[in-house]
């Protein structure tokens, strides 16, 4: 078995735009026989008036509402179209933002019945002005989370604390049971000259703890290599320490390329296969 667990689709408004059937077709190419399609699930209403910072980065951040069912109608037909070659599954990279747990419940209990396979990620957190993005750009990082919270460690320090809330919250029998790239907080360590960017030691802490908490409820982690190819990140989320200790615990992790562009499907795969 050779499997991507982690990839988008033109559905995605921060992506490239092919056509996910080229997605598949190199997937197929590069001899994977199992594919998770896991496009951005929309935002609920009323999120962009509580959100803040660059509104490009908000509005791009998940598909449209209105696309939804016919993603899934879809990607169902080429998952059927291409059966023999690859074992297509077709699903949600699905937001979790606090406050909206109810959203999500509901979103999750309306399409749960068509999702093959899906992951839970952190995109978004409380910060400068409200919920802000932090995966967007480092100066918007710094603005919003950085200068917000006083340091990049304190940044660091909140993103994991609402990890565990991930784990814990109740989004109903259709919740994902994959976390995506739990070091997402890392993206542009290296940007920061002035910052102490590294996992701090109360950082280790609170990951120590959610491991303990994945492993516990038989949740499983997305390895994803996209931070390998990030300018200001150069390792995968989560990097190799806390592989380490992911292997320890035996959680399982699923390789995620995490591709938007058709280039990137199977990015890094050398570096899962050598954990
Ligand atoms: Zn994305
Ligand atoms: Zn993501």
């Amino acid at each position: 078995m050779k499997r991507d667990g982690h990839t988008h689709t033109e559905f995605c408004p921060h992506g490239s735009g092919e056509e996910v059937e080229l997605f598949i077709l190199k997937a197929i190419e590069l001899g994977f026989t199992d594919y998770s399609i896991t496009e951005h699930t929309p935002l609920p209403k009323g999120f962009k008036d509580q959100a803040s910072g660059e509104e490009d980065a908000i509005i791009t951040a998940g598909m449209n509402a209105g696309d939804v069912d016919y993603y899934l109608k879809k990607m169902h037909q080429l998952k059927k179209k291409y059966a023999k070659e690859i074992n297509i599954h077709v699903g949600f990279e699905v937001d979790y933002i606090t406050g909206f747990e109810d959203y999500t419940t509901d979103f999750l209990n309306e399409y749960g019945k068509l999702i093959d396979d899906s992951i839970l990620s952190l995109h978004f957190l409380q910060g400068a002005g409200g919920y802000r993005v932090i995966d967007y750009s480092p100066e918007d990082y710094q603005n919003g989370m950085i200068h917000h919270y006083g340091t990049f460690q304190k940044a660091q320090e909140k993103y994991f604390q609402t990890l565990l809330q991930l784990v814990d919250a109740d989004l109903g029998i259709y919740k994902p049971k994959r976390v995506g790239h739990i070091t997402l907080c890392q993206k542009f360590q290296t940007f920061y000259k002035d910052e102490e960017t590294h996992l701090s030691a109360e950082s280790i802490v609170l990951i120590d703890n959610l491991l303990e908490k994945v492993k516990k409820n038989g949740y499983e982690l997305d390895f994803n290599t996209a931070g390998m190819f990030k300018p200001y990140c150069g390792e995968p989320y989560p990097p190799l320490q806390i592989m380490k200790k992911v292997k320890e615990r035996e959680i399982p992790f699923i390789y995620g390329s995490d591709s938007h562009h058709v280039t990137d499907v199977g990015r890094g795969y050398q570096a899962f296969k050598t954990l």
